[in-house]
C-alpha cells in the first residue's frame, strides 16, 4: 500500500464514522492475526482530547494505525522518536499530523498566562502557531499549529525527511471537527 492509498483508507473509515455506520468490529480475529508483529497502514500524530479518537474517527481496528498522542499534538523529541519508529520500522506508508477544533491545548497557549512547568513545556511548543496564526484566534492556531508541526517533523527528523523526498512517506496535515465528525485535509 502506498501513501495514496493508505490516504483513502483514513477517508473512507473517516466517512463511515461520519455517517455513524462502522465495519463491524471483531476485535478477536485482528487481535490473533497480529500477534506475531503489527503491519499498520498509518502513523499518526493527534490530540489527547478525549473527543478526538483516531480509531473511531477514521473507523480502524486492532494493528491498523500506529498512534502517537499529546496535548495539543506536539513534536518533542520522544513523539518524534515513535513517529520514526512507525516510519521507519514499521514502514507505514503515511504519517498524519491532526488537530482538532476548540482544543484545549491550543486555546490555553493563546490566551498565555503562567503554568506549572510541565504544562508550560506544552505551551511552549504552541507558541509559535499562537505568533503566526493571528493571536487569539484559536481555530486559525490550531491549524498553524498542525503545519508547523509537521514542519517540525521534517526539519528534526532526518528518518522522516528521507523517506518523504523518497517517496516512501506521504505526510497529511488535518483538522477534525466535532459537529459532523469530519476530518479535512489542510494539505
Ligand atoms: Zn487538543
Amino acid at each position: 500500500m502506498d501513501g495514496n492509498a493508505a490516504l483513502n483508507r483514513l477517508l473512507e473509515g473517516n466517512k463511515r464514522f461520519m455517517t455513524g455506520k462502522l465495519a463491524a468490529k471483531d476485535v478477536k480475529t485482528p487481535r490473533e492475526a497480529t500477534k506475531a508483529g503489527q503491519k499498520p497502514f498509518a502513523s499518526i500524530l493527534t490530540c489527547s482530547d478525549s473527543r478526538v479518537v483516531p480509531e473511531f474517527i477514521f473507523d480502524t481496528t486492532i494493528g491498523e494505525i500506529f498512534v502517537v498522542r499529546n496535548a495539543g499534538n506536539c513534536v518533542d523529541t520522544v513523539s518524534l522518536g515513535s513517529l520514526e519508529y512507525g516510519a521507519e520500522h514499521l514502514r507505514t506508508p503515511l504519517l498524519v499530523v491532526l488537530g482538532h477544533e476548540k482544543c484545549g491545548a491550543v486555546t490555553a497557549a493563546c490566551s498565555g498566562g503562567v503554568c506549572p512547568p510541565n504544562i508550560q513545556a506544552i505551551m511552549d511548543r504552541i507558541k509559535p502557531a499562537v505568533d503566526k496564526g493571528s493571536r487569539g484566534d484559536v481555530e486559525r492556531t490550531v491549524i498553524c499549529n498542525v503545519e508547523l508541526t509537521a514542519d517540525e517533523i521534517r526539519k528534526r527528523s532526518d528518518v522522516i525527511s528521507h523517506l518523504e523526498s523518497g517517496g516512501h512517506l506521504k505526510i497529511v496535515e488535518m483538522k477534525y471537527f466535532f459537529e459532523d465528525g469530519r476530518v479535512h485535509i489542510i494539505r
